[in-house]
């Protein structure tokens, strides 16, 4: 008599961007193949984009697709986990609606609207957040970014007038590009921008743009921009925002202190918003992120069950945080996974460390920039070859391709 197939084991991982990627690579690689019986295990993969993308490029390729080489910027997902048996991958092109997890299964909705469960053996959590702007992230899928890009640029071509609400990176990074794009630059020993073609204005709660670097930083970073002709308005809150109506074609952004800017272009770069809507509250903390351990399990959600990313309570939202999280993240999932296999594992969980010294790098303009990493300044020059050279996307190649998990750490 045939020996009866073991029941597939499903590890699935929601979302498929540097959490989420990077999670699957180092699994299929390092955890798996540990397991007893690893055809027996399949690591699910969902996302609504078929595409991953270096998101923290997104001020500069919404400007053209020139800027930078859009065959490394959006990458294809089935692609690059081709290597790997279909018996231990599968990547489903949908969205998580719901988890239960109490019954150990998520309900997740396809692209072509057809709905079903999948139930799981272990849940990596790794959706993510949502920016307010549609302009800066995979808030759905990649197709639906672009168009986004291509309405943008018609606007753009238009405008005279321009307000972006958030002085934090991406704030500023979008200002910066749009700067130096549309009004160029003035000349060294000119200082400030006169009469720039476009009114570009950043309005920021805080007392300075950048609040995640000193004040001396923040204050470089505000004379380059208005060497492009960007004012910044600090301290004062977007308070409400009417868009384009009949009568006018131009957005009217109400400030805390009364004053009303009218803009050709209203980004709102303010925070981000957890992609948590299908989660069960009693999993969250009060922002909306999932409340993890230090080893980055999830509180109160059952066994093997996991988040690591921007959606997690365990770091500020940063990709340097991530992959440090990852091997951290997998070591345990590995423990847990052979534990439940039967395997007696000695040794105790890994748990993460967030590193919170001063560390943000930040492009000011396709030639300049300001930051400072593990507490050190670092100089324009230096932000320019890291950075803004082309916003990390020298790095994303050994990330998507998964070569960068080769080595288990
Ligand atoms: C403009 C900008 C610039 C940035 N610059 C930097 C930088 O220079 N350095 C740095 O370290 N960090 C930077 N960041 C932050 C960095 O981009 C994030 O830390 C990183 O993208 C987080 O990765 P993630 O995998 O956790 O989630 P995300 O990148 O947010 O991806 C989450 C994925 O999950 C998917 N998803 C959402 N909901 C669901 C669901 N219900 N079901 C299934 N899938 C879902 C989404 O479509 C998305 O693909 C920047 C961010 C922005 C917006």
């Amino acid at each position: 008599m045939a020996p009866t197939p073991t029941p597939t084991k499903n590890i699935l991982i929601l979302g498929a961007s540097y959490a989420g990627v990077s999670t699957a690579h180092y699994l299929l690689k390092h955890a798996i193949p540990k397991l007893p019986d690893p055809e027996s295990y399949k690591i699910v993969l969902v996302s609504p984009s078929t595409e991953i993308l270096c998101r923290p490029a997104c001020p500069r390729p919404m400007i053209s697709d020139d800027l930078l080489p859009q065959d490394k910027l959006f990458v294809s997902i089935p692609e690059v986990f081709k290597k790997y048996s279909e018996e231990n991958f599968r990547f489903e092109h949908a969205t998580a609606l719901e988890l239960d997890h109490a019954g150990r299964k998520v309900l997740v909705k396809s692209t072509d609207q057809v709905e079903k469960t999948i139930e799981y053996h272990a849940l990596v959590i790794a959706t993510g957040a949502s920016t307010p702007s549609p302009l800066l992230g995979l808030n759905s899928g990649a197709d639906t970014l672009r168009a986004e890009w291509v309405e943008f640029r018609t606007e753009m071509s238009r405008a005279k007038s321009i307000v972006i609400a958030g002085g934090g990176p991406a704030g500023i990074e979008t200002a910066g590009e749009l700067g130096e794009h549309l009004n160029g630059t003035s000349g060294w020993f000119c200082g400030k921008l006169e009469n720039p073609k476009v009114q570009i204005t950043v309005v920021t709660s805080s007392s300075q743009i950048l609040p995640g670097l000193r004040s001396s930083i923040a204050k470089k970073a505000e004379g380059l921009l208005a060497r492009m002709g960007v004012v910044v308005v600090k301290g004062t809150k977007v308070v409400d925002v009417q868009p384009p109506s009949e009568e006018k074609d131009t957005t009217a952004i109400t400030l805390s202190d009364g004053s009303v800017l009218e803009a050709d272009i209203y980004i709102p770069a303010v925070g981000t918003t957890p992609n948590t809507s299908f989660i069960d509250k009693s999993l969250l903390i009060a922002d909306g992120r999932v409340n993890v351990t230090n080893a980055l399990r999830v509180e109160g959600a059952g066994e093997r069950v996991y988040a690591v990313g921007d959606v997690a309570s365990n770091a500020r939202p940063a990709v340097h945080a991530i992959l440090s999280a990852v091997p951290v993240l997998c070591a345990n999932v590995k423990r847990d996974l052979l534990l439940a296999s039967g395997v007696d594992v000695s040794g105790a969980d890994r748990l993460f460390i967030e590193d919170t010294r001063e560390t943000q790098l930040v492009p000011i303009g396709r030639r300049w920039g300001v930051g400072a990493a593990m507490g050190w300044q670092i100089p324009s020059f230096m932000v320019w070859l890291i950075k803004g050279r082309d916003y990390w996307l020298w790095t994303t190649g050994g990330l998507w391709s998964g070569s960068q998990w080769d080595k288990e750490s």
